[in-house]
């Protein structure tokens, strides 16, 4: 391709809307512009690194006998409502885009596949004997992201690469994810992207197992925890750890005591020579779901402890199951009491919560105040304390030396913290988490029978009786990976891609498109690596050389082929982006043989 016909547009400088590296190149070099709040067309550039991800994807995918298939975007409602997930993606902080058609349909635009590709299921797999399938397409996908940003990296319609696999059994399952663990390993590879495999949260997909696949990159959104060991590595809204150890308060019986003022851990340690770790710190939530009225939620946890807002909205879920989707769990407060609890906002002393605290009336739906049991959970850090400070459930007061079993029963025990940076692993208490950032690139799921059985995909098995399919998912976000690759591979100058997803992979640059013997040097190379079969830009632009020297750099092509004042003399310079070799003159046979040969090719004669 001649650079002149490309359409290039360069910014010289960073793009007011863009705050990250990669998402500031992107632009810069041309690969892509905004329409609206994560929204972009993908210019010709970015479009064939997307091609060139894709065909790694397709060739790992066709590996492990994967089936490439294209699946609608605009999706039912009823189908969503089956599922039971209709409500979750649609109201409160719902992220499916959804509208109502002439017929006064609803219709969602597909976040994601589970439920169509189900209900294919559910019509043509119908014995064990069609077992096991697995399905896959590559294609745009919609979701109405709370917080569009960073480009690439969380649009509101993006590419993803989804798969979905059926089976009879559960151990046919796990066989595949393994397969699907392996292959990821080696598009990421492939793709040129340092990626590592953690554990993380099913979140709203459901099922048991999952593992996402995260480019490390100082930029991403996801904090990892990973032993030093290699042997755990976790997402933080998933991790576990071993918390330190408690400081053993003074013995004795419980006693009141007056804390004016003093509501946070904070300043109740600080007045009265407190640990944080001889405190329990008492929350009031409330949870809300699309088919019940909100329920208040207390969690304890140790004072010096953080919740983890993943595995409460889990825990929360699990235990209302009747509830419908959860929408949003927020701290409790007084004007709460007004509108979802009955009146009298003294009735709750914020600030001095104890475990003991009784269960606020909640409104019903007429008006009237009925005791709704607080739904009570205590993270096993706080559960694990034998005597405890904590609130007198009375302004200005705290109780110290409380225990459970004497002040309250002990509520379900869950673990509910987030664990940080330093802590000491289950596995191996002598290794200490370390953190690092991450970009989601991939995730796994074993999701188990929770769609097929909600949408009766079922099959008859050996024995001739009828059960549920077993399912997994895996998903690749192609775009943001592409964006990614950006991240972990740039330089003060630009871009440097790697060269399996390169967009081209040689750019030579004419250093005077006036000079004759230069242009018909250049036209021969390029020819010739035409010939050769490798992606090659040609820049015939009448522009002077250092500008098209900074393109080059920018929009970051592996190989330059320079032809210049040497021309005459058949030399040429070769320079290698990625740094590796740096600027060497060469005859232009010897860099041709040189670049075939590290792109192991064939060598084309002029
Ligand atoms: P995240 O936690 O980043 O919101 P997710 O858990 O919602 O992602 P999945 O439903 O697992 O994502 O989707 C599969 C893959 O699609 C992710 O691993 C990620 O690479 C990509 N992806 C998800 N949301 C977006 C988005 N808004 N923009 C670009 N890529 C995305
Ligand atoms: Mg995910």
């Amino acid at each position: 391709m001649r650079v002149s016909r490309l359409m290039l547009v360069t910014l010289r400088d960073d793009p007011a809307e863009a705050e990250i590296a990669s998402h500031k190149l992107l632009l810069r070099a041309g690969y892509m512009r905004r329409l609206a709040p994560g929204i972009f067309a993908y210019l010709p550039l970015l479009w064939r690194v997307l091609q060139k991800v894709s065909a790694i994807v397709r060739e790992e995918m066709a590996a492990v006998d994967a089936l490439e298939t294209l699946l609608p975007q605009l999706q039912p409602a009823d189908l969503w409502r089956r599922s039971g997930r209709w409500d979750g993606y649609t109201a409160g902080e719902g992220i499916m885009f959804h509208l109502v058609d002439r017929q006064e349909r609803s219709l969602g635009l597909g976040p994601t596949h589970e439920e169509v590709v189900t209900e294919l299921a559910a019509d043509l797999l119908r014995s064990y004997r069609q077992l096991p399938v697995c399905l896959y397409q590559i294609q745009t996908k919609f979701r109405d992201e709370i917080r569009p940003r960073f480009g690439l990296m969380r649009g509101r319609e993006f590419i993803m690469k989804d798969a979905y696999s059926f089976h009879a059994d559960e151990a046919c399952l796990q066989r595949t994810y393994a397969a699907m663990d392996r292959a990821y390993r080696r598009i990421f590879e492939r793709c040129g992207l340092r990626a590592v495999a953690v554990e993380a949260d099913s979140g709203a997909i459901g099922g048991s197992a999952s593992q996402e696949f995260m480019v490390t990159a100082e930029a991403g959104e996801d904090l990892i925890l990973a032993s030093p060991d290699g042997r755990y590595a976790a997402n933080q809204e998933r991790a576990v750890s071993l918390p330190a150890a408690s400081v053993p308060l003074e013995a004795g019986p419980c006693r009141s005591l007056a804390t004016p003022g003093q509501s946070s851990i904070e300043d109740l340690c600080t007045a009265h020579g407190f640990d944080p770790t001889q405190t329990l710190k008492v929350l009031l939530l409330l949870a809300r779901f699309a088919a019940a009225p909100p329920r208040g939620v207390l969690v304890c946890l140790r004072g010096d402890q953080q919740l983890n807002d993943v595995k409460l909205a889990n825990a929360v879920t699990a235990r209302c199951s009747d509830a419908g989707a959860l929408l949003e769990i927020v701290p409790l407060q007084a004007e709460h009491l007004a509108t979802d609890l009955s009146g009298d906002a003294g009735s709750v002393p914020f600030g001095f919560l104890g475990p003991h605290l009784e269960d606020p009336p909640l409104r019903n739906g007429d008006a009237r105040a009925v005791a709704v049991p607080l739904l009570r959970l205590v993270d096993a850090s706080a559960a694990e304390l034998e005597t405890f400070v904590c609130g007198a459930n009375r302004i200005d007061a705290h109780l110290v030396g409380a225990r459970w079993g004497e002040l309250c029963p002990l509520p379900e025990v869950v673990d509910l913290r987030a664990a940080q940076p330093g802590e000491r692993c289950l596995h191996d208490p002598s290794q200490r988490l370390e953190a690092a950032r991450g970009i989601e690139v991939g995730h796994i799921f074993q999701l188990g029978r929770k769609y097929s059985e909600a949408l009766e995909a079922r099959f008859t098995n050996e024995a001739g009786s009828d059960e549920a399919l077993w399912m997994g998912c895996y998903g690749i976000g192609v775009s943001r990976l592409a964006q990614a690759a950006v991240e972990q591979h740039h330089d003060a100058d630009g871009i440097r891609w790697p060269v399996a997803i390169a967009p081209y992979t040689v750019i030579i640059v004419i250093a005077s498109s006036q000079d004759a013997v230069q242009v018909a040097l250049a036209e021969q190379l390029y020819g010739r690596l035409l010939r050769a079969g490798i992606d090659v830009l040609l820049d015939d632009r009448p522009e002077r050389a250092g500008v098209k020297f900074k393109d080059a750099d920018l929009i970051g092509i592996p190989w330059r082929l320079v032809v210049g004042r040497a021309a005459g003399d058949g030399k040429v310079e070769l320079v290698d982006r990625s740094g590796g070799t740096g600027k060497r003159e060469l005859t232009a046979d010897a860099a041709l043989e040189e670049l075939v040969q590290s792109l192991g090719l064939q060598v084309a004669s002029p």
